[in-house]
């Protein structure tokens, strides 16, 4: 399986705190524990010429990660449009926290904005494992428990989810459907919730796995595309 892990890779180069959790970017750590995971990977950014997510790298991709949060922006329509046909056709896509704002998981999900609530209080996180026995949970207890998280809060405007694989609670009060599959044509996509920049999230070993079984989860076996169009008859 091949798997390319976008980043926009803004936060990383501006912010100290940041800079001392992922000093070669999130991507960076991303691709380390899915590489050594056995995953054959490859990592694209913003600031890559067409993001670099070009049409050779998107043939040769099966999966593809997306962190983003303030450049959702900068990222071309044309890009956009790139991934999102891919995902019809089958890649599979995982879509990391404040990726829920992106200009791509938006088209896909057909809501405008992934509207939430938020807030930086650094509240503890309790991501309840809703779907025990889903691929993407295996290996996990009941529960991940995160110190420090940025808080979500419901309602989050998603179309309702085929699976809810993860429901969050905050010690601030809030709950949050912090993991969601969807199916768009051939494609499986993943939302997961935690990812916050200025805590060290990624570096925890539940949350690596849960994203080590999302990348088997979200991967479709390439196979003929679906026809469309004007067709004689099949039966005589
Ligand atoms: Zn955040």
């Amino acid at each position: 399986m091949k798997i390319t892990v976008w980043n926009e890779f803004a936060h990383e180069k501006t912010d100290d705190v940041v800079k001392a959790i992922y000093p070669d970017g999130i991507h960076m750590c991303i691709a380390r524990f899915l590489e050594a995971a056995g995953y054959e990977v490859r990592t694209a950014t913003l600031d890559d010429p067409e993001c670099g997510l070009t049409d050779e790298v998107l043939d040769d991709t099966d999966v593809l990660f997306w962190w983003g949060h303030m450049r959702h922006g900068a990222v071309p329509d044309e890009v956009v449009n790139r991934v999102a046909k891919r995902v019809y056709e089958g890649m599979g896509m995982v879509v990391l926290h404040s990726g829920h704002a992106s200009k791509i998981f938006q088209k896909l999900c057909g809501t405008p904005s992934g509207e939430l609530k938020w807030r930086e209080s650094g509240d503890k996180e309790i991501l309840w494992v809703i779907e025990q026995g889903h691929p993407i949970t295996e290996g996990l207890g009941e529960n991940i428990i995160l110190e420090h998280e940025e808080t979500y809060g419901e309602h989050f405007l998603v179309p309702q989810p085929d699976e809810l694989v993860f429901i969050s609670w905050f010690s601030g009060g809030e709950v949050f459907r912090s993991g969601c599959t969807y199916k768009r044509g051939r494609g499986k996509i993943f939302y997961f919730r935690p990812g916050h920049e200025s805590v060290p999230t990624y570096h925890n070993p539940d949350i690596q796995k849960v994203l080590i079984n999302a990348a088997k989860f979200v991967c479709t076996p390439k196979s003929n595309s679906y026809k469309y169009g004007w067709v004689p008859p099949t039966v005589e």
